[in-house]
């Protein structure tokens, strides 16, 4: 399964304008978690948070309402009040991805939240590109 995969990534790499090649691609990182008793843990949510360059407490909170259940974070780990599939998580984070990290132009992951006119918005570095930062609620 993996080799398909790779071999697909290589692929559609090798096919990129060069001025796409001359970013870093991004990595996201896996999503390991663990479940333990009614909690799951998300064992590596510090470096999800680094991946996005977005505040680990912007990423709980959006986690927090769209899975329904309380969450603390301690720094690393993320841990929530409830038991969810490795999957579950995982589709919410490539959400919180699109809807706050990915440009919504370019599809690159050099964004950053600033503010234009006293408005919260999201800015790509890349095209210029930016929308407005929408709550989390
Ligand atoms: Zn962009």
């Amino acid at each position: 399964m993996e080799y398909i995969y790779d071999d697909l990534l290589e692929r559609v790499w090798t096919n990129l304008p060069e001025e796409l090649k001359s970013k870093p691609r991004f990595e996201m990182p896996e999503v390991k978690t663990n479940v333990q008793g009614k909690q799951t843990i998300l064992m590596n949510f510090n470096e999800i948070a680094d991946a996005f360059q977005r505040e680990p407490q912007h990423v709980l909170l959006y986690l927090i309402k769209e899975l329904a259940a309380p969450a603390i974070y301690d720094g690393k780990k993320a841990v929530i009040q409830r038991r969810l599939k490795r999957s579950m998580i995982e589709e919410k984070i490539k959400k919180y991805a699109d809807e706050y990290v990915f440009c919504h132009e370019c599809h690159r992951p050099d964004t950053k939240i600033t503010e234009l006119k006293g408005e919260k918005i999201i800015k790509c570095t890349a095209c210029g590109g930016w929308w407005p930062l929408k709550k989390i609620k």
